[in-house]
């Protein structure tokens, strides 16, 4: 029988080339506007192939991996992998995998682009240019916050939680405003220290020292609600909170409350609890600047996004070892071993 390959999704031009050149038959399946498959049509169209590409946070729970014994790989298209059950895949022993370093330097751009926006209040105040209420001097004013030492003369600080590879490009990005940068990743101390220009810093000390917090750890058990109340209490009422992570990572709804009593500045924000739905009163707030998760969202990084998901998968259709393998154990598993042999 001839291998497929199934994409649930609008993929980029440049993935849909790879798979092509590779002569492989490409099952696709979405709306329209590219809207995705529900959890039962994904289980249907999965029977039918050998190697899945999920679009990065679509969910792939063990049912759909459980409807087709000789599903030889997932190949995820996001670094994150929060919406897969890595565990389940490597117990049926199939190969799961990510696109790491290709979208690093496209989600930091856009990271500190919400920082920016937020300390400025760009689109509240370019809803207001565009409203007509503008009548030239004596106006609204929109008075922000400087990211640079600006007129107070202070360096402002740059709290950093997870220092991997966004996390660092936010860093590099923070050079020419002159900010004091601190980080925290609970298993990086040493190698953070090394870096110049940064100091390391646990985590409820980085919260009460930083004028800007950005968030860039993957979703785990460990980091769910890794930003609740009470990490938002121990920040200064002058910060500004930036989420490009995921939206669990931060505790939506205190941080609505914290941002209603202007306990803090204010928030931008990538990602959310129950994507697409907001937390309850979090749209109605004046201090926030929200984005429908687009922090990888340029055609460029989302094209090659595209070609590294798709090599991946004409690898695990192949029976070989891609290069962004997220659970390498499963080679060592006789499930796998059976499925690669069908
Ligand atoms: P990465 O290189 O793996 O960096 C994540 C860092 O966070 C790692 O150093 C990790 O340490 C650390 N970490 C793990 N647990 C932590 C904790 N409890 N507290 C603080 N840090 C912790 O990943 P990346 O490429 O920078 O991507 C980071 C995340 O950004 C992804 O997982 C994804 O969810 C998100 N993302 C979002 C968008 C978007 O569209 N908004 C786009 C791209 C990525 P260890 O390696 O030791 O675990």
């Amino acid at each position: 029988m001839s291998k497929r390959i199934l994409v649930p999704w609008a993929m980029p031009e440049r993935g849909k080339e790879v798979l092509r050149r590779a002569k492989i038959e490409v099952i696709f399946i979405h709306g329209p506007k590219g809207e995705l498959p529900s959890i039962n049509e994904l289980i249907q169209a999965v029977k039918q192939v050998d190697v899945l590409i999920p679009r990065g946070t679509q969910p792939v729970p063990g049912r759909v991996m459980m409807a087709n014994p000789n599903l030889r790989g997932i190949a995820n298209y996001g670094v994150g992998y929060d919406n897969i059950d890595v565990a389940f895949a490597t117990r049926l022993g199939i190969p799961v995998t990510n696109t790491p370093g290709v979208l690093t330097e496209t989600t930091a751009d856009l990271a500190w682009a919400l920082l920016m926006a937020t300390a400025r209040k760009i689109p509240q105040a370019h809803n207001y240019t565009l409203s007509g209420e503008w009548r030239g001097p004596g106006g609204r004013s929109f008075m922000g916050m400087d990211i640079g030492p600006g007129g107070s003369n202070r360096r402002k600080v740059l709290g950093i939680i997870g220092f991997g590879r966004i996390g660092q490009a936010v860093m590099r990005r923070s050079r020419g405003f002159k900010m004091k940068v601190v980080a925290y990743d609970p298993f990086l101390k040493e190698s953070i220290e090394k870096v110049k220009g940064v100091e390391y810093r646990e985590l409820d000390d980085l919260l009460r020292e930083s004028d800007f917090i950005t968030l860039h750890c993957p979703l785990t058990k460990e980091t769910h609600h890794l930003i609740g109340k009470r990490e938002l209490d121990l920040m200064k009422p002058t910060a500004i909170l930036i989420n490009t992570s995921r939206g669990p990572v931060l505790d939506e709804k205190a941080l609505v409350t914290v941002l209603k009593k202007g306990r803090i500045a204010g928030a931008g924000l990538d990602v959310y609890e129950k994507e697409p739905r907001l937390a309850p009163g979090l749209a109605k707030l004046q201090n926030v600047v929200l984005l429908p998760h687009i922090g990888s969202a340029t055609t460029d990084t989302r094209g090659q996004m595209a070609v590294v998901a798709a090599k991946n998968a004409v690898m695990m259709l192949r029976g070989k070892r891609p290069r962004n393998i997220i659970n390498p154990e499963v080679y060592h598993s006789p499930e796998y071993v059976r499925r690669v042999k069908i």
